[in-house]
């Protein structure tokens, strides 16, 4: 079978309604089609400021929630980044290949480092798509299924893989970005023209999977929506009200034109209330199953160690073949 891998980074209490919709909805797709792993990047998290204390409790609750999403562990390989040491070894040795100016024009970092400024921004944070690279190629991935907000990554991603195979002989499979146009971006709720997200949004603006179910309808009835009263879709003249007819429609699997006939000569407010309603059930079921399944830590970490041992099984051959195409004395 292909392979996928995909991450989300334990950045925050918990994951939010863009991600869910964007990445972990096709995660669980795509484990019928494909050999899946799906990690917890907390070597992706600590790029940037935070408490040890934090992560090691968000770590847990990411595969909590990645399990009540539908990730079904016994199936595919559900696992913590830093369990696997591999990522971090393939990643120097990419290091080594990538151009400076090419790592410059990753626009995340300009993103990320925005507030602080480039000068206090962590080396951690400026490399960070290149150890998302290492990510991808040491399971000679095939497909990645992410948000169109790390399309670039991937980008690089193939670029290396490429550059690597040219130079050193046929070792990575070069990997496809597997990027569901529609739903490919969740934007904030108080500012649609950016996307929903855990380090930029307000409180208001993300609507979290284990917010309390009348806290997220609130958010929903209260999103900012646009001048005029017709609903209709049209990101461009209307980015407010597209956005909750994207995020009705991938909660409902009924197409956007479907929905919109439905609201026909309606106001904003019938569509936000009825959205309100479909996502506070979401939340109230996605936080029972969560809650529930973090009660029983033993059982986390028995199936992040199935996990990572499986994704071992993978990522140390790989290496192996890229330390040998690297030049390196096999360790004897
Ligand atoms: P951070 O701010 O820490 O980067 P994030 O909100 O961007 O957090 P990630 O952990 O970086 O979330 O992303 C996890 C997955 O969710 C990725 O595949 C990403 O493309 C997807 N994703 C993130 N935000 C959105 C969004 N608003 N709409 C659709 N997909 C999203
Ligand atoms: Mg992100």
């Amino acid at each position: 079978r292909p392979r996928v891998l995909s991450g989300a980074q334990p950045t925050a209490d918990s994951y939010h309604l863009g991600n869910y919709i964007g990445a972990f909805r096709q995660w669980v797709a795509l484990q019928d089609e494909f050999e899946a792993f799906y990690f917890i990047p907390d070597m992706h998290a600590i790029t940037v400021d935070y408490d040890p204390v934090q992560l090691r409790e968000r770590t847990y609750v990411a595969a909590a929630q990645l399990i009540a999403a539908g990730v079904d562990p016994e199936r595919s390989a559900l696992f913590v980044q830093s369990h696997v040491p591999e990522h971090a070894q393939l990643a120097w040795v990419l290091n080594g290949i990538t151009g400076f100016g090419e790592a410059s024009r990753m626009t995340q970092f300009k993103d990320k480092s925005a507030k602080t400024g480039a000068e206090s921004a962590s080396v951690g944070l400026f490399t960070y798509p290149i150890l998302m690279a290492a990510d991808i190629l040491i399971y000679q991935a095939d497909r990645v299924p992410v948000g169109e907000d790390q399309r670039q990554h991937v980008e690089l991603t193939r670029n290396l893989a490429q550059r690597f195979n040219h130079r050193f002989g046929e070792t990575f499979t070069v990997p496809e970005p597997h990027i569901v146009k529609d739903v490919a971006k969740i934007y904030d709720l108080q500012d649609p023209s950016g996307k929903m997200s855990k380090s930029f949004s307000s409180p208001t603006g993300v609507v979290n999977l284990m917010d309390d179910p009348k806290k997220a309808a609130k958010k929903i009835r209260s999103a900012v929506t646009d001048s005029g009263t017709d609903i209709r879709f049209d990101p461009e003249q209307k980015p407010g009200i597209s956005n909750l007819l994207t995020i009705y429609s991938a909660l409902t699997d009924r197409s956007v034109d479907d929905i919109v006939g439905e609201y026909a000569g309606q106001q904003y407010g019938h569509l936000k209330v009825a959205l309100a309603d479909i996502v506070a059930d979401l939340v109230a079921d996605f936080g029972d199953r969560t809650r529930e399944l973090l009660g029983d830590r033993a059982e986390l970490d028995r199936l992040l160690a199935l996990g990572a041992e499986r994704a071992r099984a993978v990522a140390a051959p790989t290496l192996e073949l890229v330390y040998e195409r690297s030049g390196f004395v096999k360790a004897k």
